[in-house]
């Protein structure tokens, strides 16, 4: 029976060559800063974001929880894109660990300067929270995977360089963003304090995330990584698949980035569907049901009727993601099945 698992990029298995890597990495207690598969993944990192230093940890959300406690203080206020990872899928840790709040600043998962600049609010003020930190997503979930303009981000980051502001990339996906733009990892990291990566996406590894910034403030982000429950011991087994993954799995991102367009373009098509293309630059596919269409629940479970999971995102909203357990074909015969039930209705 047909199964094309859409859902997202983080259903993966790990393929043989990465299990391999893990099977055979040699190992130590981290905590003591002697897992050389930890230490290399991290130096590795370093430099590919050109930063100062790197922090292994288990979870993307821990690390942005990592980087948003180590660049911030409780009453803080936060500067973030609408519907970010950081506000909306970490169940809440943000006010819990870091007691900061935020202020939402333009539209589909963007904002431009001149947002950020109306959002800001400055240090001192008796009545107004100060503004100390700004997020950026790139690429952006739950804006279909939309990248974000780096000429946006380096006056975005400048500009709050300019008012004592830290700058957080949430990079879950800047694999993703690097591919579609044809920009180094260093290059999109640069105007940023602080990233973050996650190789449990499109890199296609079972764990692991990093943290990377100047070398004061992850000695920062280390202790709150242990106070987080985050820090771990012969972590190397799941480092060696970060290695791995950046030397195998990094430049087929493409592959998925033509397959997402393809579903895309195939669903466009479809009346009552609502889908901007130009916002489809990567691997997911968010698509809104327009009128005379059911709603995603239930386009969600005849979907998987036949065999292809996506998503839920909202009433109205279906999310699809490619990655490199899905081929081509599949890709096709999903696309071909998803039109069929939406035009089915
Ligand atoms: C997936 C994701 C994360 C981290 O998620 P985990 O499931 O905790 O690894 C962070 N930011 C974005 C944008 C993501 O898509």
């Amino acid at each position: 029976m047909t199964r094309i698992d859409l859902r997202s990029d983080t259903v993966t298995q790990p393929t043989q060559g990465m299990r391999r890597a893990m099977a055979e990495a040699i190992v130590g207690d981290d905590q003591y800063g002697e897992d050389p598969t930890v230490n290399r993944l991290q130096e590795r990192v370093a430099e590919l974001l050109a930063k100062e230093a790197a922090l292994f940890v288990p979870s993307g959300t821990m690390a942005n929880q990592t980087a948003l406690k180590t660049l911030t203080r409780p009453g803080d206020d936060v500067i973030v894109s609408e519907e970010a990872h950081i506000l909306l899928h970490e169940s809440g840790a943000s006010g819990a660990n870091s007691g900061v709040q935020f202020t939402v600043a333009g539209k589909g998962g963007l904002f431009t300067l001149a947002d950020f600049l109306n959002a800001y609010k400055a240090p001192g003020h008796v009545v107004l929270p100060p503004t100390t930190l700004v997020t950026i997503e790139n690429t952006h979930n739950r804006g279909s995977g939309v990248v974000f303009p780096q000429d946006e981000i380096v006056s975005i980051c400048a500009a709050a360089k300019a008012r004592g502001v830290r700058s957080l990339c949430d990079g879950a996906r800047l694999f993703n963003a690097a591919t579609a733009t044809g920009l180094s990892l260093s290059e999109l990291s640069r105007p940023f304090d602080v990233v973050t990566l996650a190789f449990s996406k499109g890199l296609g590894c079972p764990v692991g995330s990093l943290v990377a910034g100047r070398a004061k403030d992850m000695k920062r982000a280390k202790r709150i990584r242990r106070m987080f429950g985050g820090a771990m011991r012969q972590s190397g087994i799941l480092a060696a698949a970060g290695l791995y993954a950046l030397d195998n799995h990094f430049a087929r991102l493409g592959e998925d980035h033509a397959n997402a367009k393809l579903i895309a373009e195939r669903l466009a098509d479809v009346r009552g569907v609502k889908l901007d293309l130009e916002k489809i630059q990567s691997n997911i596919v968010i698509f809104v049901l327009g009128e005379g269409l059911p709603d995603a629940e239930d386009v969600v479970a005849r979907a998987k009727a036949e065999g292809v999971l996506l998503n839920v995102f909202g009433p109205r909203r279906v999310r699809a993601v490619t990655h490199l357990n899905v081929s081509r074909e599949e890709c096709v015969q999903a696309a071909d099945i998803l039109a069929r039930v939406l035009e089915e209705k």
